[in-house]
């Protein structure tokens, strides 16, 4: 969404916004987190000559459990506020935002909050238990039946022991 802040930029005041982003396509570690619409609302205002946008990014991505591989759905409410410029001063800052002539792209702008707003794991619960990594099994349902494999020098001694034994 093109914003013209012209107007608030010579006289002051606020510019209020509100539109639907589509990151459907945004790939993220393979998945496609932002599946739904995403509900963008906020203001760019001018405050004594500095502009800010501010505002909020409200979700659900779908993601999923980094361990078990469940599908998982997580509400996402992200605030974001950027300061604009239509010129850069000082060329180091990468804080601010600059603007196109006197037109805000507030999509663009919303996008990389929306990437950086992603974690790079989630988790279905914080004690899962994952999966079985030889047979696949959930083990949030219980055991599977795979006997946990010996320690070879632990293998050695259970022989040397069992013969032993006899
Ligand atoms: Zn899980
Ligand atoms: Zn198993």
């Amino acid at each position: 969404m093109l914003l013209e802040l012209n107007q608030i930029i010579r006289s002051g005041g606020s510019l209020p916004f509100a539109f639907t982003l589509d990151l459907s396509e945004l790939e993220f570690y393979g998945s496609r987190p932002y599946a739904e619409p995403i509900r963008v609302e906020g203001e760019v205002a001018n405050h004594a000559g500095m502009l800010v946008m501010s505002g909020r990014a409200d979700t659900t991505l779908h993601v999923s459990c980094s361990r078990c591989g469940k599908p998982l759905l997580v509400e996402l409410n992200l605030p974001f506020e950027h300061l604009l410029a239509e010129h850069l001063e000082d060329e180091e800052n990468d804080e601010i935002l600059l603007l196109d002539g006197t037109v805000l792209d507030a999509g663009d702008a919303v996008t990389d909050d929306l990437v950086y707003g992603l974690e790079s794991s989630y988790l279905c619960k914080e004690d899962c238990k994952g999966r079985c990594f030889r047979c696949g099994k959930d083990l949030n349902e219980g055991p599977c039946a795979c006997v946990p494999e010996l320690d070879p020098r632990m293998a050695k001694l259970s022989e040397w022991l069992k013969q032993h034994e006899e």
